[in-house]
């Protein structure tokens, strides 16, 4: 084998350039193989690239020996290069065909394949996951990677139009945000360090400087649960802003929604359609349910839920139906909310915090926080939290005298779901991480 097969060679054109109008021309395509076939006369194979795909065809009489050979050892799924001619030809699909000249094989697949990418019947999940690198190259998980790449470019676009920048926070911590028991530890030279389940705290601290900022990028969560939903570590995008409120930052997140949502439906028409999906985009302002009404609706639909409680999976599920669609809960218990969420000015029982659901799954949360640090200390005693693992993270508030603020967390791994009607977490991440999994 020869360390570099693709020599001085270069693609000359995408597989969906190869168009009747090239004919007679000669072009270097590059890409994969699909099935070689033997027609007696002619052999061929389909090269699929990330444009799409070109039939190459090799009638045995007119081609030279060396190809015909090397096309008889190519494996499905193979890296090739091949020089031809552009060949218009109605038999072809797309009317058109590439006769090689020369192929240069780049890399050969080893067969059997564990599942096959092109073959119309699906295999599990878990076998897909395993033979993830095969997996990827099925239509619909381009399609699902398309429309995510879309989402977050739209995102972007959206929150730095409103005048936030991007930052990026350390994600080894040495105290947790929320609650320790979702923590991963990590060991850190002589001391135990931790896995950021969130980037709460820091995005806080910078709003009494950069005031409007905004981050993509892992949380952790050291949580055992096997849902559709939940992964240990997904991709979060978190905003804070100072001098606003719960209601402020609602819009902004509302705002966002149906630009990504419009946007995904115009941009990634062909994508929907690869994935049968039909996207519904959410009309403004989404309804606003408080926790009060969620309750009372649910139990009138027969599914109690005791005051102060999260809903639980079948509670959100049967909320997700009598709403429907993009909707806030709001006036949340403060009991179950985190340690840093400003309690309602008139009934302090009640957090400033929403959460948005789609359906019965929750993408986002978010509410107004506390910038008073003797609140703040107050509160975390009442969580149980012991104020001085927090000690730097308050100093920045006496220093910083932090303004007003609040801010979100969704999911972009959710909202993927969402966009794209995948019913598993875990079909619209690269690599998911679960309880189970920690390859590929
Ligand atoms: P849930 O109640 O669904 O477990 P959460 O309330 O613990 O979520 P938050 O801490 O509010 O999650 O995080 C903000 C957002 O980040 C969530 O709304 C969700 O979209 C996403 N997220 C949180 N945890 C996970 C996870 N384990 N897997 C995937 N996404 C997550
Ligand atoms: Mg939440």
């Amino acid at each position: 084998m020869k360390l570099d097969e693709l020599g001085n060679w270069r693609r000359t054109h995408l597989s969906n350039e190869v168009t009747p109008k090239l004919a007679s021309k000669e072009v270097i395509v590059m890409g994969k193989v699909g099935g070689v076939r033997d027609l007696g006369g002619i052999k061929f194979f389909v090269l699929s690239d990330i444009s799409g795909s070109i039939q190459i065809t090799a009638p045995k009489a007119k081609t030279d020996k060396k190809v015909l050979a090397k096309i008889d050892s190519l494996t499905q799924e193979s890296a090739v290069a091949v020089k031809g001619k552009v060949v218009a030809a109605k038999q072809a699909p797309r009317g058109v065909e590439v006769v090689p000249s020369e192929i240069r094989i780049l890399n050969l697949a080893i067969t059997p394949l564990p599942l096959d990418p092109r073959g119309r019947v699906k295999a599990n999940l878990d076998t897909r996951l395993d033979a993830r690198a095969l997996d990827l190259c099925r239509p619909e998980s381009l399609a699902i990677f398309k429309i995510r790449h879309q989402a977050l470019q739209s995102v972007r676009d959206h929150l730095l139009s409103k005048g936030l920048i991007e930052v990026n926070t350390p994600k080894i911590v040495a105290t947790a945000t929320e609650s320790g028991a979702a923590l991963f530890p990590i060991s850190y030279f002589e001391r135990e360090a931790f896995l950021s389940q969130s980037p709460q705290l820091y995005k806080e601290v910078l709003t009494g400087c950069f005031e409007r900022v905004f981050e993509v990028g892992p949380i952790f969560r050291a949580e055992e649960h096997d849902t559709p939903r939940h992964l240990n570590e997904a991709i979060s995008i978190d905003i804070e802003v100072a001098y606003v409120t719960a209601e402020d930052v609602t819009k902004i997140l509302e705002d966002l929604i149906v630009k990504v949502f419009s946007q995904v439906k115009r941009t990634c028409a062909k994508e929907l359609k690869v994935l049968e999906h039909k996207l519904e985009v959410p009309r403004k302002p989404f309804p606003r349910v408080t926790y009060d009404e969620a309750l009372k609706r649910l139990e009138q639909a027969g599914v109690k839920v005791p005051w102060g409680e999260d809903l639980p999976t079948p509670a959100g599920r049967k909320l997700g139906e009598l709403v429907g669609g993009a909707y806030f809960v709001i006036d949340w218990p403060m009991a179950i909310k985190p340690f840093y969420t400003m309690p309602k000015r008139d009934d302090t029982k009640l957090a400033q915090a929403f959460d948005l659901m789609y359906g019965g799954i929750e993408l986002a949360s978010g509410g107004t926080r506390v910038h008073q640090e003797t609140l703040l200390v107050k509160q975390l005693k009442q969580k149980g939290l012991n104020p001085q693992s927090f000690e730097s993270h308050l100093q920045s508030f006496k220093y910083g005298a932090l303004p007003p603020h609040a801010g979100w967390g969704l999911g972009l791994d959710r909202l993927t779901m969402v966009l794209t009607g995948a019913e598993n977490i875990r079909e619209c991440v690269l690599f998911p991480r679960d309880r189970k999994r920690l390859t590929p």
